[in-house]
């Protein structure tokens, strides 16, 4: 990579993986783009670069669509938006709430790309959302040949190509479904002792539109719930039930004990812009640890939450070492073949990890084992070390994905060592 543009670059966003890339271009055009692609034997599209381990690198060409045009098309009649792959949520949202729309979900920092989250699953909470893939009706993207190409929901193999993994081509337009646009408040309370679980767990995540758990795992107890509510919705109750002990927060708080929560979505229950309260993160400030972190996630049937929290309990005091904080939140089933969440309404046990290689991977196999009974997934876009037989086992459609992937790419122009471990080679 020359140019200093490229060397800013190089490294994902944490600034734990170096792209191994021989080049990295972010043409104005689709038909430079095309051109790209179809004269590269090697290439794959990055996003926003947040995820935390080499899936999006390439061993040729990566390319960004960032310098496309930007511009939203909204379908007012239909409630769809058609976005630019390369458009991060924060810019998106206030696009469409302009026009009365919204997405009824988002993950937590509203500085990632569109299309670099629907091809990971990125999700936020709720028992009643999917992950921000389930909005994806269509995709439009450049092929091997470098030629252009549209599906739609309803074709053969759409479902297997929306958590694409960078697999099928660079994608450079996505058709989202819209939700009318609503407003949201947002409040943390503190302190609930990781016994309430056993019996209360389903009503509390329950009880709100979106509901996140955290633990520093320091004593058994959740240290935050946030919880949304819709203000088109009627209040659920939630925390007048007598077993909800959890104390209002005070003052705006941030994950992370000590961290100052300027950088926070606001809180205290002051309604606002759906996407003012959904993500954790606001659009104009970074995380406070500014990328000194690594991520792992895993996620399990949501009936097993409870007993996988138990699990990690017992290891608390290892975990501990290398943890900033952990968080649970819960996601709808959906129909696409290489979501974590294909067939079954889930919990996500999330990670942030001090920025300590070296010192983290240790203990994320040891979280591992502790999760293997409930048949953990693991989140694509961050840290690992699950076998790839046992990955494409938790898949019950991985072979079927593969065999998409080389229909459509016969050649293995988007392919990486990350594809060919984890999902393309054969067992
Ligand atoms: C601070 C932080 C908070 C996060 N919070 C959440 C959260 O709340 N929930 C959650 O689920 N995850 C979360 N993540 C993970 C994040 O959502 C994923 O890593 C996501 O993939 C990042 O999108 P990106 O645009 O940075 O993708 P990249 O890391 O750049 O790429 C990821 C994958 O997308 C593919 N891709 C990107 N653009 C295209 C394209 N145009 N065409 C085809 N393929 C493409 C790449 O090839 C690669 O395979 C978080 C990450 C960070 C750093």
């Amino acid at each position: 990579m020359t140019s200093t543009w490229a060397a800013a670059l190089a490294r994902n966003w944490a600034g734990n993986v170096g792209y191994t890339c021989a080049e990295l271009r972010c043409p104005a055009s689709l038909a430079e783009l095309r051109a790209l692609v179809a004269r590269n034997s090697r290439v794959r599209a990055l996003g926003t670069r947040h995820s935390f381990n080499d899936l999006a690198d390439s061993p040729g060409l990566l390319v960004t669509t960032a310098g496309l045009p930007q511009e939203v098309e909204i379908d007012s009649a239909r409630a769809q938006a058609k976005v630019p792959a390369g458009m991060r949520y924060a810019e998106l949202a206030r696009l469409i709430d302009a026009d009365g729309f919204a997405l009824p979900n988002l993950g937590s920092l509203p500085h990632i790309s569109v299309a670099g989250a629907c091809a990971t699953a990125t999700h936020g909470s709720g028992v009643r959302n999917g992950c921000l893939s389930t909005s994806v009706a269509g995709l439009e993207l450049v092929s091997a040949d470098g030629e252009l190409v549209e599906v739609a929901r309803g074709q053969d193999g759409f479902d297997g190509m929306v958590v694409g993994l960078g697999a099928f081509g660079v994608v450079t337009r996505l058709t989202l479904d819209l939700v009318p646009a609503f407003d949201a408040r947002q409040r943390v309370y503190e302190d609930l002792p990781l016994d309430v679980l056993d019996e209360h767990f389903d009503e509390l995540v329950r009880g709100a539109y979106s509901v996140c758990l955290f633990t520093d795992w320091r004593a058994p107890r959740l240290t935050q719930v946030w919880v949304i509510e819709r203000t088109d919705e009627p209040e659920s109750g939630l925390v007048r039930q007598p077993w909800f002990t959890a104390k209002p927060a005070p003052g705006p708080r941030h994950p992370v004990a000590g961290f100052p929560a300027a950088s926070c979505t606001e809180q205290l229950g002051v309604p606002g812009r759906w996407y003012e309260r959904l993500p954790h993160f606001r659009p104009e400030a970074e995380p406070s640890s500014a990328g000194d972190e690594l991520h792992s996630e895993y996620m399990v049937a949501r009936s097993d939450a409870v007993a996988a929290l138990r699990a990690l309990e017992r290891e608390r005091e290892r975990i501990v070492q290398v943890l900033q904080i952990c968080e649970v939140r819960t996601i709808a089933a959906d129909r696409l073949w290489m979501s974590p969440f294909y067939g079954e309404d889930s919990v996500s046990i999330h990670f942030t990890w001090t920025a300590d290689t070296r010192a983290v991977l240790p203990v994320v196999r040891l979280v591992e084992r502790a999760l293997a009974p409930f048949r953990p997934r693991p989140h694509w876009a961050k840290i690992f070390t699950a076998a790839p037989e046992l990955l494409r086992s938790r898949y019950p459609r991985s072979a079927a994905f593969a065999a998409l992937v080389r229909a459509y790419d016969p050649g293995g122009k988007f392919g990486n060592s990350f594809l060919d471990r984890y999902v393309l080679e054969e067992p």
